[in-house]
């Protein structure tokens, strides 16, 4: 197949390029390069040939409608967004350009190139948007989030997804666009932009600063590993049934608290403090986030049943201490990325 893969200079759309790579899959990547994308994520994969890059954004139009016209693309995989709650709360309106607009812009120029494709080639067509499970909104301390809920977004962040989701459903219902929609719990692993819950403690902790924990540390994530969320996107892709969405989990419900202390224990093993103390002495709550949804958590039965999905990250710890290893080893590009933010 060749894959238009939006955001994929990002955290989750660099993983996705390594594995359609592995499928033998060609990729035209788009990326605006914003903060949180960069070129340090895709090092080694773009070789002119089978992955090619363009920059741009998904909100300009002329852009976008260069790309359908340049490339002969069998699929799309929208991840470019912007994704960072505390952010949609200070700026919104970004959020409102790339996710909606952009969203919308994506759609209409694949709308536009799928209608002029042969019969065949129609059929097989398919528009993937990469949405998050926080636009159901908020749990209580049980149940689950699956792919019957109605939407309660909450953040201006969770708010746009779900805006966008409507479209890539209307322009389904509509115009009959092959579309599927992904909704995926928090994800960890390499390569996450120190701006998220467990690169922020990890990249902090070794530089001595507190770890800024909101609230009292109660509210809930379900963490899945971002391979495990590539290869449920790429089954999607593959397997899943036009108009339909699935939902991907980590089946690892864990208090932030309890991440942060599950950081802090692994780095005083394989990096103790120079003053002998825990990683925990530097522990701070904060005031809590505005709107905080208090419990997130997946049932991704549907995802196991009709795609095949199975997570290759079956322990949440393993994996943290897998991804804590990763950040040791890359200070630099943990230096890299956060200094274009600086120099912005
Ligand atoms: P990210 O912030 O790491 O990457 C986003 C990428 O999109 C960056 O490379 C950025 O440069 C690019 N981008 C932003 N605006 C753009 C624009 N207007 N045009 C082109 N490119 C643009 O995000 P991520 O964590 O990799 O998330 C990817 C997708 O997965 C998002 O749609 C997000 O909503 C969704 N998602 C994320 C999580 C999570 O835990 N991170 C969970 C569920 C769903």
């Amino acid at each position: 197949m060749k894959i238009l893969v939006t955001g994929a200079a990002g955290f989750i759309g660099s993983a996705f390029v390594r594995h359609a790579i592995k499928k033998s899959d060609q990729v035209v990547i788009i990326d605006k390069l914003t903060y949180a994308g960069h070129m340090e994520n895709l090092e080694g994969l773009i070789d002119g040939t089978n992955v090619v890059f363009e920059q741009g954004d998904i909100a300009d139009d002329n852009f976008i409608a260069s790309v359908f016209k340049k490339y002969e693309l069998d699929c799309v995989a929208n991840f470019a967004a912007e994704s960072h709650v505390d952010n949609s709360i200070h700026s919104p309106r970004e959020f409102i350009e790339t996710n909606i607009i952009g969203t919308f812009t994506l759609l209409d120029n694949s709308r536009k190139y799928w209608m002029n494709l042969s019969e065949e080639k129609k059929k097989s067509f398919r528009y993937l948007q990469v949405s998050t499970d926080e636009v159901y909104g908020t749990l209580g301390d049980s149940g689950k989030f699956h792919e019957e809920l109605p939407y309660q977004p909450n953040s201006p962040y969770s708010a746009s997804k779900a805006s966008a989701d409507h479209l890539v459903r209307a322009w389904h219902h509509t115009y009959g666009l092959p579309t599927i929609t992904t909704n995926c719990s928090n994800n960890y692993g390499p390569r996450q932009y120190p701006e998220k819950l467990i690169p922020v403690m990890i990249t902090k902790a070794l530089q001595e600063e507190k770890l800024p924990v909101y609230g009292n540390g109660g509210n809930v994530r379900d963490w899945i590993h971002v391979e495990d969320h590539a290869s449920g996107v790429y089954l999607a892709l593959t397997r899943g049934i036009p108009g339909e969405t699935y939902c991907f989990g980590g089946n690892s419900e864990r208090r932030n608290l309890d991440v942060v202390n599950a950081i802090c224990a692994q780095l005083d093993k394989i990096s103790p403090r120079a003053n002998g103390k825990s990683y925990s002495d530097l522990i701070s709550f904060v005031q809590d986030r505005a709107g905080h949804d208090w419990r997130y958590a997946i049932d991704d039965s549907k995802a196991q049943a009709k795609l095949g999905f199975e997570r290759q990250y079956q322990s949440f710890e393993d994996g943290l201490a897998a991804t804590i290893d990763w950040y040791l080893k890359n200070t630099q590009w943990c230096k890299q990325v956060l200094s274009k933010k600086e120099a912005q």
